[in-house]
């Protein structure tokens, strides 16, 4: 929990902004993670999709020994191969990732109304989707909490190109910071293999970006590494609802309530 003395005490946009400058000083990705530990207001959550962002970070927490609480978002529609890859990541590091479920009265009424696979009709069913599935568990994750860390980086998409280290994230009411939003693919994937990090078997069969199974696909050679996620939308609006970024106008998205 960071210290304010009195007289003296930062804003939290204050505290975010300090750790943002400190981690664009730090190189080493264990380094940073030990300062998130160190100056972080806590409980800190670390939101895991385990991803390759999300495995590099998660061995950077576990190497340096950062006491980081660590959880990933079960939709009812991932892969098999990502379930697995929470059992290897979890043997590997000796912890235990926490699996945060959707409730099932709002997927029942989700389901009733719109089908199993309603999310291919409208943008507006799949937001409905998303934030019955991925929006609402998250931020019963993160009660409470005062930092969240992510894997986001700039390079994975346009509307990702000005993430910060960290910064405040008014609609959580927390510190949102991303150690690693500096790192092109290939630090990532050097980091990844300098350090035998356990990865979903599905990176190796054309799937840079895995999300739930029904809306993610593989991607052909020269597409963007987004192109596979919810690929029958326009780019504009292809985010889960999770990550909003605070330096780009967003425009506001239409959700239905699913429990009416
Ligand atoms: S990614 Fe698809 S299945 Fe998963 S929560 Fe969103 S719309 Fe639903």
């Amino acid at each position: 929990m960071a210290q304010q003395v009195p007289g003296l005490a930062e804003s939290r946009e204050e505290v975010a902004a300090e750790l943002d400058r400190r981690l664009a000083e730090i190189a080493d990705p264990e380094e940073r993670l030990a300062e998130i530990g160190r100056r972080a207001p806590g409980p800190i959550g670390f939101s895991t999709s385990l991803g390759l962002e999300d495995q590099a970070i998660l061995h950077a927490i576990a190497a340096a020994g950062a006491r980081i609480g660590v959880f990933t978002l079960d939709t009812g529609r991932l892969f098999p191969e990502t379930v697995e890859t929470i059992e290897r990541s979890e043997q590997r590091y000796g912890l235990r990732i926490r699996v945060v479920a959707p409730e099932a009265a709002e997927v029942e009424a989700l389901v009733a109304r719109d089908g199993v696979m309603g999310f291919r009709l409208a943008i507006e069913a799949r937001k409905a989707c998303c934030e019955v599935r991925k929006v609402r568990p998250l931020k019963r994750a993160l009660a409470g909490a005062g930092s969240w860390i992510t894997g986001l980086r700039r390079g994975q998409s346009a509307g990702r190109g000005s993430v910060p280290f960290a910064a405040w994230d008014p609609e959580h009411g927390l510190v949102k910071i991303n150690p690693i939003a500096d790192w092109p693919l290939d630090r990532l994937q050097a980091y990844i293999v300098a350090n035998d990090v356990p990865v979903n078997p599905l990176h190796a069969r054309g799937f840079p970006s895995i999300g739930c199974q029904p809306c993610t696909r593989a991607i052909r050679p020269g597409e963007d590494a987004r192109a596979g996620r919810w690929w029958w939308e326009s780019e504009d609006g292809k985010e889960c609802g999770l990550h909003a970024n605070p330096r780009r106008p967003v425009r506001e998205a239409t959700v239905r309530e699913a429990a009416e």
